[in-house]
């Protein structure tokens, strides 16, 4: 008789032969710079944590709040008996934040991305997405039927050339990262723009990394170019810079309130909690309030690049505080790691099929959370390992 289950093992023996093999490490504190990783109090690199949100006092307070006059579960579909008047609410304030006509939340972004692709496409559509685009993109793009036809990384040029090769299709959209998630550098959207509008395709811009991040207090990419009006649909996430959990499409009153009926995670699958609701708008208070923690993000991003450049230190294309350790074989970005980790320092490696095979890096997240002295710790961490396996000269 056949094992059926075989190849599974025959699979996840390859894995860790090729240093492939996730292994995933267990957090049990609060977000934060610090934190205990399987057991160890470590300088954290690798949270999406930007602003420090995650675990703030302001944030878990309204959570509580909500907790004690909702409950914890939406117990139904946003469709059927799960829209509060906190979903409702947060969808207001985001659309004010976003200066945006309406927008829609989802559970996640990876949801948001499904969905609204999903929805905007069909069989007789055609996509052009950027080749770097992120994975619940190009799943969104598979799961909509639409044909897909990929452009060159960042080239609008390219993006033309395709625009101009495809031939017939009934409706286009054209799809790509804001701030690509694992290089951090940032999608040329004024020229996307203009090839966008000269064919009269519809535009969509995932800004997942750039939400809190880019544009005036964390406004994001489309307000860092001053392209109101001109992106037809941002998806942006509220997990990571919002530090709680969730999605959102901003666009016009048109694209929400048809994702609203057409929106498959949004019929099909339960709402965010009364918790996250609540702890969402406190953010977008934060946010609105002060650029305070934007501006502490990027003085940090400044002085750590700077920093590693100089120890010689390859960080690749990075415009962001996403900053990639170029290391090439995945092997030795996993090493690499475990020995940061070693020394106190929590940075996760990452290698295909999340990037291309040989462009393995550690890639470290900064934080407004992290204070100098923490960033010189990680510092002083890297120079040490980086010697020690012969990516940096000894000195
Ligand atoms: C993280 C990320 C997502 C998914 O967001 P979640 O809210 O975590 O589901 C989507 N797109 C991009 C580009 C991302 O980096």
């Amino acid at each position: 008789m056949i094992d059926k289950l075989q190849w599974v093992r025959d699979e996840l023996n390859s894995l860790h032969q090729q240093g492939l093999y996730n292994n995933i490490r267990t957090i049990d504190s609060a977000q934060g710079a610090w934190l205990t990783v399987d057991g160890k109090h470590v300088l954290n690199f690798c949270s999406n944590n930007y602003l420090g949100l995650a675990n703030d006092e302001r944030l878990r307070k309204v959570a509580q709040t909500a907790i004690d006059r909702y409950g914890v579960g939406p117990a139904a579909v946003r469709t059927i008996a799960g829209t509060l008047t906190l979903h409702q609410k947060l969808e207001e304030r985001l659309a004010k934040f976003k200066g945006v006509a309406a927008t829609i939340s989802f559970q996640s972004g990876f949801s948001a991305n499904l969905g609204t692709v999903a929805g905007l496409v069909s069989k007789e559509d055609v996509i052009f997405s950027d080749e770097l685009n992120h994975a619940s993109i190009i799943d969104g793009c598979r799961l909509s039927g639409a044909r897909i036809i990929r452009y060159g990384h960042n080239d609008a040029q390219s993006l033309e050339d395709q625009i101009k090769q495809a031939g017939a299709y009934h409706r286009a959209l054209v799809i790509t990262d804001g701030v690509f998630s694992m290089d951090g550098d940032i999608a040329p959207l004024p020229q996307l723009v203009q090839v966008a509008e000269s064919h009269n395709l519809l535009l969509m811009v995932d800004d997942a990394h750039g939400e809190g991040v880019l544009g005036r207090g964390g406004r994001g990419i489309v307000d860092h170019f001053g392209l109101h009006g001109h992106v037809d649909i941002e998806v942006g996430t509220l997990s990571k810079a919002f530090g709680v959990v969730g999605g959102y499409v901003a666009a016009s009153t048109e694209i929400v309130e048809w994702l609203r009926q057409r929106g498959r995670p949004f019929l099909f699958s339960s709402a965010v909690t009364a918790a996250d609701a609540a702890a969402c708008l406190a953010a977008v208070d934060i946010l609105e309030a002060s650029t305070e923690r934007v501006d502490k993000l990027w003085e940090n991003t400044r002085y750590f690049k700077q920093e590693m450049k100089r120890l010689g230190f390859d960080t690749g294309r990075s415009e962001t505080p996403i900053t990639p350790v170029m290391l090439g074989e995945a092997e030795l970005a996993q090493q690499f790691s475990r020995r940061l980790f070693d020394n106190g320092v929590f940075a996760m490696s990452i290698g295909f099929p999340t990037v291309a095979r040989g462009k393995a890096r550690i890639r470290v997240m900064i934080s407004a959370s992290h204070e100098r002295v923490d960033l010189d710790r990680g510092l002083e961490a890297f120079a040490r390992v980086g010697k020690e396996l012969g990516v940096l000269r000894a000195a």
